[in-house]
């Protein structure tokens, strides 16, 4: 009979992806959905991706992440693996950087992880185990012009990880960064195509990522292989920040 942290359980495992309609969030989705988990996944609007649960889900709005976990608690059950990857940009030099415009993307993507891993944490708490992983970036760490709101939102995120493993990793609950550098997604397709250029001349890989990859990361991150991981940032970049 299978053991509670046993990974090959029949069904899987509940796993929540935020933003997980589009980009890095979908592929992350799919591999989980791959390897035989319950996936869910949130998106504001439109259509969820075929062959996974979609639920309505604003991150800058706690009423609407608590709905979105109850809605997946009773379809799928309890979260067990909680990706939160949801994120936005809204690039603008620091000197022109307006409050709306730094508040926006710390609450979407640092308020907005913190406000799905504290939801999360009740069923993980109950349940004994649990994988927060949170979608960072290399930015966090090696700073970017124009993006003192997204590098510091990011930034953010490796201290929220280290304090949820300090305050829950006897739980057998573990949070963990994943920071990747450029990926092809629609986020790095609005950069202007000489940013581009130079981001890729930077890359000691010599190309952007694809979602798969970083996708395989945050499972493994999710893995039995990876429990005894948490607090850690792994970087997905090409090299771009040389292991930091
Ligand atoms: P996309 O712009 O392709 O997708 C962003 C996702 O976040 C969408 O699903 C979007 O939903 C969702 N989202 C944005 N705001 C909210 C919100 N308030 N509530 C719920 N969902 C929201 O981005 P990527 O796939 O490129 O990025 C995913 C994550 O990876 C982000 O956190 C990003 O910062 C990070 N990252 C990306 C890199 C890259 O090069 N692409 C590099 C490093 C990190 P909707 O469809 O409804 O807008």
């Amino acid at each position: 009979m299978a053991g509670p942290s046993d990974e090959a359980a029949p069904g899987g495992r509940s796993v929540l992806v935020t933003g997980g309609n589009r980009g890095i969030g979908l592929a992350v989705a799919r591999a989980f959905a791959a390897a035989g988990d319950r996936v869910a996944v949130t998106h504001r609007s439109g259509d969820a991706p075929e062959g996974l649960l979609g639920v309505r889900c604003d991150v800058t709005d706690t009423a609407s992440v608590d709905a979105a976990f109850g809605e997946v608690e009773a379809a799928h059950g309890p979260v067990e693996v909680l990706v939160a990857n949801a994120g936005v940009t809204k690039d603008q030099l620091l000197l022109r950087m307006s409050d709306e415009e730094f508040d926006q993307v710390l609450d979407t993507n640092l308020t907005g992880a913190f406000r799905c891993a504290r939801r999360a944490s009740k069923g993980m708490i109950r349940l004994r185990r649990g994988r927060i992983v949170l979608v960072g970036s290399v930015v966090a760490l090696y700073g970017t012009p124009g993006q003192a709101n997204y590098a510091a939102s990011k930034a953010g995120l490796v201290g929220l990880a280290r304090s949820i493993t300090r305050e829950l990793g006897g739980r057998g609950i573990t949070a963990n960064v994943v920071a990747p550098g450029f990926v092809e997604t629609d986020m790095t397709a609005a950069l202007p195509e000489e940013r581009r250029a130079a981001y890729v001349a930077a890359i000691p890989a010599g190309r952007l990522a694809t979602p798969q990859e970083v996708a395989g990361v945050v499972r493994f991150l999710a893995s039995d292989d990876a429990a005894y991981i948490s607090g850690a940032v792994v970087p997905v970049d090409g090299g771009l920040g040389m292991g930091h």
